[in-house]
């Protein structure tokens, strides 16, 4: 039997590609796709005993099943089991659903109750039905929650993972040298694998410092160290067009009717001196949310206009692609600059239009997500590339980058921006392969933001103050972020915080964006918000990088005990634009944890993003769970450079240790963990 996709049983072609989006091209990689967190799906729980605001499994029997309109349609279902009834609710529904959903099918469903006037509910359960004749099992251990893609279910991507870990389990090498393995004390690979993909222990799981997880936060750390530093010295080997042509900056910065603070004047020039030079830039832009790191990406671009170069802004999402390319528009278009906006979904003919203006070089500067760079996508001379919020951006992706060029002896200089500030003392391990730059300071005139921490218990008191902003023109952001990658699961949150906004704040206007929306129907929620059509936009963290509304001052955020600093301090940076007083509320449930309590008292005690970096580096360490993992702040996938940061001083030995002693280890390393773009130019 070979590794491939296809021999694995239930793998077609159609599966196939769906797993190239997860960068999965073998059963091996299929090992290494590893869970986000588990569920607890091993028993069933009454419906009597169902506590408010946690995810449980239930079993009953389909009382009643209805389509109403209350504002917008749904399916309503009771579903009773001995001990009481709980309604299930869904927005979005097929014919075929509702019928399933027919009185006596006996259903069980898994997901998080909530409490309303008229009983409890769940809003998106999943669901199965039960046939009494043929009872299905429970779990008989944790279920694993896999990072995934849209269209490929939970459960089909567990059995074809089960099915890659029966088949390989023998086969997969072990790419740490023995003696490494030996004197760390590490466990196998496999029995690592084994456990993570299928605990065995319920409590110890979601601990990271358990020593399953750990060997593979190991392994991963290293071969990212391993693959920074060779993409270091490859890149300084690489020439790129020197661009110098300073006219069309020097006509922006005297239209913008704001002055450039001088962080960003002194950015400017540092970036000004690498493309002049005739080796490609590798720069990192940090500031904080809100610091203006726009204008400079603008500027930069404009510098390669100028030397009759073509430049390109890519951005983490469409909404954000979106964003710039309007502020874009509007700075460049007086210049004769072209600029043009490449989404994912565009009609045929317009798409090969954009297309042939990018060919021939009528498109001056091109902005989009990552679409940007698919392999149909050609340049006639792509001279920069900025990349925005570069925490969803690896070191894979810098590697995938660098083929862009149409000049077989140049690659594009590269700005990679983010708002995620990271210690100095960790910067050389999560960036070791870029110069860096800082912008230190926020523009004048904003106004403050206070911060508040309140329990669940007072989300009526948070509705009240809402009211009252909004009566006064302001509006709010309301954020039910789960810890999910999977933005699938996430919508269930948004969409029940959003019923329960509209029913309580009907004076309002309410608006949802999240992820199971399309695109079109994003940007048009987002655009509702940013012409002030909707008073308070609920979202998951959808609107966690860049979203720019300076008349929203109000940023509600739920389970904040469950996230990571810095993406609080992310969303937070949402508001406190204009120059109105702002005010971040954060959520949380009780119980907190004594972490928790001093994490959310880091997030009130100041604004400044790298003062919380370096406070989130101190309360970062044993006992942390899982779920509050930064996501993929450098594209890992188990490790997290913060809160493994005691690992680093081994892991820099480590690196130094393979490639003096066991080079030939290094390509596997990099292969299996950051991907395989690093063959490219490995010549
Ligand atoms: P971020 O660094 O978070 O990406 P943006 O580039 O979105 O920040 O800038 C935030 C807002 O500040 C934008 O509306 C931008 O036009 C404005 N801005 C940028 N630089 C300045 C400045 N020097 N003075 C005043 N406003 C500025
Ligand atoms: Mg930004």
């Amino acid at each position: 039997m070979g590794s491939d996709l296809i021999d694995l049983k239930g793998v077609g072609p159609a599966l196939v590609s769906k797993l190239k989006k997860l960068k999965i091209f073998s059963q091996y990689d299929l090992l290494f796709l590893l869970p986000t967190r588990y569920e607890d799906k091993t028993s069933l729980k009454n419906i009597s005993a169902l506590v408010p605001g946690e995810k449980s499994l239930i079993q009953g029997r389909i009382i009643l099943t209805t389509v109403v309109y209350r504002g917008r349609r749904m399916l309503i279902s009771q579903l009773s089991d001995d001990t009481g009834i709980i309604t299930l609710r869904m927005f979005h529904f097929s014919k075929q659903q509702a019928k399933q959903l027919a009185e006596n099918t006996i259903v069980r469903c898994f997901g998080q109750t909530r409490k309303t006037t008229s009983g409890l509910e769940m809003i998106h359960p999943e669901y199965q039905i039960i046939n009494p004749e043929k009872p299905i099992p429970l779990e008989t251990g944790l279920t694993p929650i896999y990072p995934t893609t849209e269209g490929l279910q939970q459960g089909r991507l567990r059995k074809i993972i089960r099915a890659a870990l029966e088949q390989q389990m023998d086969s997969i090498p072990e790419l740490l040298p023995r003696s490494i393995v030996k004197e760390l004390g590490l466990l196998p690979l496999k029995e690592a694998l084994q456990e993570i993909h299928q605990p065995s222990q319920k409590n110890t799981i979601n601990d990271h410092e358990n020593l399953f997880r750990k060997r593979l936060i190991i392994e991963e750390l290293l071969a990212n160290q391993l693959a920074l530093k060779r993409l270091k010295r490859q890149t300084k080997k690489e020439s790129a067009k020197s661009l110098a042509t300073a006219l069309l900056k020097e006509l922006l910065i005297s239209a913008l009717p704001f002055e450039l603070t001088k962080s960003q004047s002194r950015v400017v020039e540092e970036i000004e001196e690498d493309l002049k030079k005739n080796h490609p830039m590798m720069r990192l832009l940090q500031g904080d949310v809100g610091s203006g790191k726009t204008i400079v990406a603008a500027l930069a671009m404009l510098i390669a206009v100028g030397s009759k170069q073509q430049a390109a802004l890519m951005a983490p999402t469409e909404l954000l692609a979106e964003q710039h390319f309007d502020n874009l528009v509007s700075w460049f278009e007086p210049l004769g600059v072209s600029v043009g906006l490449l989404k994912s979904k565009l009609p045929a003919k317009n798409r090969r239009e954009m297309y042939a203006g990018l060919a021939e070089g009528r498109i001056d500067v091109i902005v989009g997500t990552h679409a940007l760079f698919q392999p149909d996508v050609v340049y006639k001379n792509l001279a920069l590339v900025v990349v925005d919020e570069q925490h969803r951006f690896g070191v894979e992706q810098r590697l995938s980058l660098m083929k862009k060029s149409s000049d077989r002896h140049s690659i594009p200089h590269q700005l990679i921006m983010t708002a995620t500030p990271i210690p100095r003392s960790l910067a050389m391990t999560a960036y070791g392969d870029l110069d860096a730059s800082i912008i230190d300071e926020l523009p004048k005139g904003r106004g403050d933001i206070q911060t508040i921490i309140v329990p669940e218990e007072k989300r009526a008191q948070v509705m009240e103050k809402i009211v009252k902003e909004c009566k006064v023109g302001r509006q709010s952001y309301w954020v039910c972020p789960l810890i999910e990658e999977s933005e699938e699961l996430n919508f269930q949150a948004a969409e029940s915080t959003y019923t329960l906004l509209q029913e309580k704040l009907r004076q309002l206007n309410i608006g949802l964006v999240h992820g199971k929306l399309n695109s079109a129907k994003k940007i048009k929620a987002m655009e509702r918000f940013k012409h002030g059509n909707t008073n308070v936009l609920v979202a998951t963290t959808v609107i966690e990088v860049g979203v720019d509304v300076a008349n929203a001052s109000v940023m509600v955020i739920e389970n904040a005990e469950r996230l990571g600093l810095t993406q609080l301090h992310q969303l937070r940076g949402r508001i406190g634009r204009g120059k109105h007083q702002s005010l971040c509320v954060l959520i949380y449930k009780k119980p907190l944890s004594s972490i928790a309590k001093k994490r959310l008292a880091a997030i009130r005690g100041s604004n400044d993003g790298f003062v919380i970096a370096e406070k989130d580096l101190q309360l970062r360490g044993p006992g942390e769970l899982l779920g509050t993992r930064q996501k993929g702040l450098i594209g890992l996938r188990i490790a997290d450079i913060m809160r493994d940061a005691y690992l680093l001083p081994e892991i820099n030995k480590l690196t130094v240790n393979i490639e003096e002693n066991h080079p030939h280890a290094i390509e596997e390393l990099v292969h299996r963990w950051v991907g395989d773009q690093l063959e490219y130019r490995n010549v």
